[in-house]
């Protein structure tokens, strides 16, 4: 008894372990270990350590040790199935220093589940219902193999505490629910102690400008109980991570994150996007799904006229639900002459400035909205390479437009010139999120207003 509650840990700490040559051969990503980071981070336990080992039951037995002294709870995902390379099982009873046992409600589940499928269990299969003596089982709803909850103790690994094992099924779909259903409620949190994140996300400031106007908030030293904030960026957008743990409560943790998102909003005013950014979705999606939601409030509807985008602005918007209520299409208008055929841009402009210029992105733009009554278009030309580029326009060239109808019949048109940095696809992407960000602060700011606002890679004014 003593000895128990001496070696058992809250969970505090995660350690995340990912098995198979699949992975550590660069196969296949290694979407579970990401996945159980912000899992397990939600629930607030810190994960510390990812390791990916082979199909090698030795280097997994050797890595779990070493984890194990890194953190009380540790889980792992792969290798249970039926075939040879499927070492987790044999791995955990060497480590546990105990025989594979059948599980006879492992075993009754795994006859059923095959006899539906009109099956037997052969040898092979029955291996998948088996666990080490001491260990638990955790069924497994999408598959065939179960889970083991293996507890090791402390003087099995040289830890100074038992450590908690959860092995997860590689399948992503088996993986998530079952450690819904079976790793959280097996979770021990300390009471005491209250962990929340927040994340947000940040157009059109570079991040080294974030990073010194919100240097109060980002020094690491004597943080103490106060929020910790991160950023990472992607695709030209900014991720704010603000992260607390405190024995203060869960809602003194909020009030925490509250007081600093208000304070990060006054700082950096309408680049801060509104509400709250959701772990998994990416940037441009998230912007996405403003400028929709900014579309419908203002009952303004939306077109683009596309060149070396090919259509990225319109897939993000359509990629939004409920975005039919604002987006009515576009044209994708590759070649000069299906620019003047279409959306109406002038020979001469053609001829004299080039298709990648400011004259045309703005006729583009006017001519989207002409062309499909929408009250708002967008557009894009650029130079997206690795070819074409030229002294005057270098890959990376991009024009932006944006064209608005205002309730008058006044038409109001913009145009960004950028420089964008990276490959083709990259300068495609980051064209495209550019278009969006430009629109999203004309509706934010105001048209006039926004001019200001400079964009991710724009040159000039
Ligand atoms: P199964 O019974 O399906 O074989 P398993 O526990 O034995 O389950 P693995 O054989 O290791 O799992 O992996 C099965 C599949 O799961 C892999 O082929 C891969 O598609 C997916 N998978 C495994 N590990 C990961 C991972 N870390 N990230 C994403 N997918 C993974
Ligand atoms: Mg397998």
């Amino acid at each position: 008894m003593l000895r128990a509650a001496m070696t058992t840990q809250y969970h505090d700490t995660a350690c995340i372990l990912s098995t198979g040559d699949e992975v550590t051969l660069g196969q296949i990503v290694d979407a579970n270990a990401a996945w159980l980071a912000d899992a397990l981070t939600s629930a607030g336990v810190l994960p510390v350590e990812q390791a990916t080992v082979p199909d090698d039951a030795e280097v997994i037995g050797q890595t779990i040790r070493r984890l194990a002294q890194r953190a009380p709870l540790i889980v792992m995902s792969g290798g249970l199935g039926p075939t040879d390379a499927d070492l987790t099982r044999p791995a955990m009873a060497t480590l546990a220093g105990e025989e594979l046992v059948v599980d006879d409600e492992a075993m009754a589940a795994l006859t059923e589940l095959l006899g539906r499928r009109g099956r037997v269990v052969t040898d092979r299969q029955a291996r998948q219902a088996t666990r080490p003596a001491s260990a638990r089982c955790l069924p497994n709803p999408f598959g065939t193999a179960p889970g083991l909850h293996v507890r090791l103790p402390a003087g099995r690994t040289g830890a100074p505490w038992d450590a908690d094992v959860f092995c997860l099924p590689g399948p992503p779909r088996e993986l998530q629910p079952m450690f819904r259903d079976c790793v959280l409620p097996s979770l021990r949190l300390d009471p005491a102690l209250a962990t929340r994140t927040r994340l947000l996300h940040v157009l059109a400031v570079p991040e080294s400008d974030v990073a010194a106007r919100l240097a109060h908030l980002t020094r690491r030293q004597d943080v103490g109980e106060a929020p910790l904030l991160a950023m990472t960026a992607s695709g030209g957008i900014l991720t704010l991570r603000a992260r607390i743990r405190t024995s203060a409560g869960e809602s003194a943790a909020a009030a925490a994150l509250d007081t600093m998102e208000r304070e990060i909003r006054s700082v950096l005013g309408h680049h801060v996007m509104p509400g709250h950014a959701q772990v998994g979705t990416r940037g441009e999606s998230a912007l996405a799904s403003c400028v929709v939601q900014q579309l419908r409030q203002s009952g303004r509807s939306l077109s683009v006229a596309e060149s070396c985008t090919g259509g990225m602005i319109g897939g993000l918007v359509t990629s939004i639900s409920g975005s039919s209520a604002s987006f009515v299409g576009g044209v994708i208008t590759y070649s000069n002459e299906l620019k003047a055929r279409l959306l109406g841009v002038s020979q001469s402009d053609l001829a004299t400035h080039g298709a990648v210029s400011e004259p045309v992105a703005r006729a583009m733009a006017i001519g989207a909205i002409k062309l499909t009554g929408a009250s708002d278009a967008l557009s894009v030309t650029g130079i997206a390479g690795p070819d074409g580029g030229s002294q005057v326009k270098p890959v990376g060239t991009v024009f932006l437009g944006h064209a608005r109808r205002e309730d008058s019949g006044e038409v109001r048109s913009a145009v960004r010139q950028c420089l964008v940095t990276g490959d083709r696809h990259d300068v495609r992407q980051r064209a495209a999120i550019s278009a969006l960000s430009m629109l999203y602060f004309a509706q934010a700011m105001g048209f006039e207003e926004s001019r200001a606002v400079r964009l991710n890679w724009q040159v000039g004014t």
